[in-house]
């Protein structure tokens, strides 16, 4: 009899939902690629500025999931919530497009139109980037054995989309002339519907579950007005208006997200601990998650420079000149998503053949800290004792960004699918949430790391840290990654006991 764990191959869906996944991303890093070099040299904010609006924004991208991903659970379905947050996000592209194409002439409306494409981004994200990844999981029998490698597979849509969206939206947008970023944000736009196009096309032919029913279809619980074209509608628009409240007040009033997300962790945390139907041994693997969730902010907020401080440092401090062709300081953002599809083959196979002696969660997430210090420290030796204004050779952050995604290939998938495990099924989401807070923590301290670039001026960090160059702050990204992950290393036996 052929048993479920003994098929092979994969269904069809994932190859749906691999291309559906790959053009959202395609959108969504091809924006990100261009976002700060349009802030600083078409909206003309400074460093600082754009650098704190890059956390907020994509600060906001990794916590609007958490509203997308259980309004799907109740009342939508995965299928529908896709559906509508690539439409959002393709709207968010237009907006952007059309905010590049009237900077000039209308700076104020411009500005809003600004804001607003942002708000329609992080709105959409939230309804389709959860969605897409839990209906992976939902094409397969419990416990099959394939759905590590379906994980996999989706990964590398992820990270095709993310090495293509750079390199195309780069090409067109980041030409030296500050008028074509909107050719950027409109190959992202396209992108979006191409990902929506897939998705109406091919869902309800190839995505079922193992009994082969269409997956991801509207909740038998959900009322009826809620799947009211009126009502989706309307309440995509409120839903975006209000996050594009959220991303202007964090960046033009008052910073409040640091505070709303340590709030809500600090909340979550309560409610978990304070549930007397867990036993000892339940918490302590619930502790686990909050203990490695806190250990990854340092991990993303280091590697999510990428968007920010490393495109300033790729546009005026990395020779790009090939002499026939000037390279995109945008194109290095397609680095790590080109090194993901390359190494991750390499880094299955190591796993595979270090069979027992493979590392455990918490020593691979440690080793994963490591890399990225160890990329940190490759380029601060590459720009140490060079004369302000010199050019470094484009190695150095090539070197830099092959270091970091061995680093995501250590500590990415290990820490979801520890999440996964470790939950207590009644609060799997709740801890989901933590694991995703923690990311957008991240991204935005990414931001106030990135403001900290030292751009003709001394910065420091908390007041003890002081940045008058370049190497001193990629140093800070040694320190507290390296510190990070020592403090990891030491903590694995401790971690390893209370996760069984
Ligand atoms: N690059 C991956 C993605 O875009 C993972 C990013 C992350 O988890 N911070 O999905």
């Amino acid at each position: 009899m052929n048993t479920p764990s003994a098929q092979k191959g994969h269904p069809k869906g994932l190859y749906v939902l691999f291309a559906t996944e790959m053009w959202e991303r395609f959108n969504y890093y091809g924006m990100r690629a261009i976002l700060i070099l349009f802030m600083t040299k078409a909206l003309m904010f400074d460093k600082v500025f754009a650098s704190n609006l890059y956390g907020s924004y994509t600060g906001l991208v990794y916590l609007t999931p958490l509203i997308g991903g259980y309004m799907a659970d109740r009342y939508w379905g995965n299928q529908r919530s896709i559906i509508a947050g690539g439409l959002v996000m393709a709207l968010g592209e237009l907006v952007l497009f059309f905010c590049s194409t009237f900077y000039h002439s209308s700076p104020q409306l411009s500005t809003l139109l600004f804001f607003s494409g942002l708000g329609f981004m992080i709105a959409g994200n939230g309804f389709f980037k959860p969605n897409i990844s839990s209906l992976v999981g939902q094409l397969y029998p419990k416990g099959d054995r394939r759905l590590d490698a379906a994980y996999t597979i989706f990964y590398m849509g992820i990270n095709v989309g993310g090495a293509f969206g750079p390199f195309l939206c780069g090409l067109f947008g980041d030409t030296g002339n500050p008028d074509d970023f909107r050719w950027g944000f409109l190959i992202g736009c396209i992108g979006m519907l191409l990902s929506v196009v897939v998705q109406i096309m091919f869902h309800h032919k190839y995505v079922k579950s193992p009994e082969g029913n269409v997956l991801g279809l509207t909740p038998d619980n959900s009322p009826a007005i809620a799947t009211k074209l009126t009502t989706i509608i309307g309440g995509l628009l409120l839903f975006s208006f209000v996050t594009i409240g959220l991303i202007y007040i964090d960046a033009k009033v008052f910073n409040y997200l640091f505070y709303l997300l340590i709030g809500s962790v600090t909340f979550i945390a309560i409610v978990i601990f304070s549930d007397k139907s867990l036993d000892p041994v339940e918490k302590s693997k619930v502790a686990v998650i909050f203990i490695v969730s806190f250990f990854v902010i340092f991990f993303w907020s280091a590697f999510e420079q990428a968007g920010a401080s490393l495109t300033f440092f790729a546009d005026e401090q990395t020779n790009r000149n090939l002499g026939f062709f000037t390279v995109p300081a945008s194109w290095f953002q397609s680095l790590n998503s080109a090194f993901v599809v390359s190494f991750a083959p390499l880094f299955a196979w190591l796993w595979l053949i270090l069979g027992k002696k493979e590392p455990s969660s918490p020593t691979k997430m440690a080793l994963g800290l490591l890399f990225l210090s160890i990329g940190y420290l490759w380029i601060a030796f590459g720009v140490k004792n060079v004369q302000p204004g010199i050019k470094v050779s484009m190695i150095w952050l090539t070197g830099m960004y092959a270091l970091h995604t061995c680093g995501e290939l250590c500590l990415s998938p290990i820490g979801l699918s520890l999440v996964n495990q470790l939950a207590p099924a009644k609060f799997a989401s709740l801890l989901m949430a933590v694991w995703f807070t923690a990311n957008a923590f991240a991204n935005k301290f990414a931001g106030v790391l990135s403001s900290l670039y030292p751009d003709n001026k001394t910065t420091n960090f908390l007041g003890i840290y002081e940045m008058s160059n370049l190497y001193s702050f990629f140093m800070l990204f040694v320190f507290m990654a390296g510190i990070a992950s020592l403090i990891l290393f030491f903590l694995t036996k401790k971690l390893q006991k209370m996760m069984q």
